[in-house]
């Protein structure tokens, strides 16, 4: 069993495997374990950036323009440019824009669920690079600061590692001297957003996160990373937070998100 110190998990956010050892595992994976589809498990010939046979590609949904300025919730093709969506215009939110690459179903869902509760990290680099391929068509401006969504260091300990953490290493490489990691932090317990309606939701993260050093968000550009985008109650919570703390701007930024 690994057992860091409280420190050890806010700095990193995940448990971390000597280098020598990463590589020989790796390797043994390789032989051990063929190139298979994430979704399906069909046999791939090479391994590739995407690990989705051509069949598992197509049941990806790429979310593109047009779509809500603010919030990105995509419109049908017939609604012409990007506008406000109504609940944007009703009830503003605390972040300028809100973007997500796929849509939150089927395979991607069902890999984001083991990386995130099954501690299955192969499927990370896919979910990267489908992140990175949406990326390069709708670039997101660059920011100066990249911040994790965090967990709770109880949920930390629990699961071994920052989700979102470890997605924002992946997805923006170029980026990493800009990720800060430690600065917000979520202090307050709260029970899992799943299974919780809209209002529910907000009500549960209410003043459940804080900024440690205020003086290094001030008059910054913020891009806040996380997995799924949901009702948007918790990156709004965060977004409340940078803001209270006079950060310029909060751009969010998730891998998917949920679409009824
Ligand atoms: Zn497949
Ligand atoms: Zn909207």
């Amino acid at each position: 069993m690994f057992r860091l110190c409280r420190c050890h998990y806010r700095q990193y956010g995940v448990v971390r495997i000597r280098p020598g050892f990463r590589e020989f595992f790796l390797a043994a994976g390789e032989i051990l374990f063929p190139p298979a589809c994430l979704g399906c498990g069909a046999g791939l010939d090479g391994r590739r950036e995407i690990s989705y046979c051509s069949a598992c590609l197509g049941d990806v949904s790429f979310l593109r323009q047009p779509c809500c300025t603010v919030c990105g919730l995509p419109f049908e093709a017939a609604a012409g440019d990007s506008h406000l969506c109504g609940t944007c215009l009703v009830h503003p939110w605390h972040f300028t824009r809100a973007r997500a690459a796929v849509r939150y179903q089927p395979p991607v869902s069902e890999a984001i669920k083991m990386f995130k509760y099954g501690g299955r990290m192969h499927g990370v680099k896919t979910l990267a690079a489908l992140s990175q391929q949406w990326l390069q068509e709708q670039p997101l401006p660059e920011p100066d600061l990249l911040l994790p969504v965090p967990l709770h260091v109880r949920r930390l300990r629990r699961r071994g590692f920052n989700q979102a953490l470890v997605l924002c290493r992946q997805i923006f490489p170029a980026w990493k001297e800009k990720i800060a990691a430690s600065l917000l932090e979520r202090h307050v317990w709260t029970r899992p957003q799943t299974g919780l309606q809209g209002a529910a939701r907000r009500g549960n993260v209410r003043n459940s996160f804080r900024v440690r050093r205020p003086e290094k968000v001030r008059n910054k550009r913020i891009l806040l990373v996380d997995d799924v985008f949901t009702t948007g109650a918790t990156v709004n919570e965060c977004a409340k937070t940078l803001a209270g703390n006079r950060a310029a701007e909060v751009t969010v930024f998730t891998l998917a998100r949920a679409l009824v």
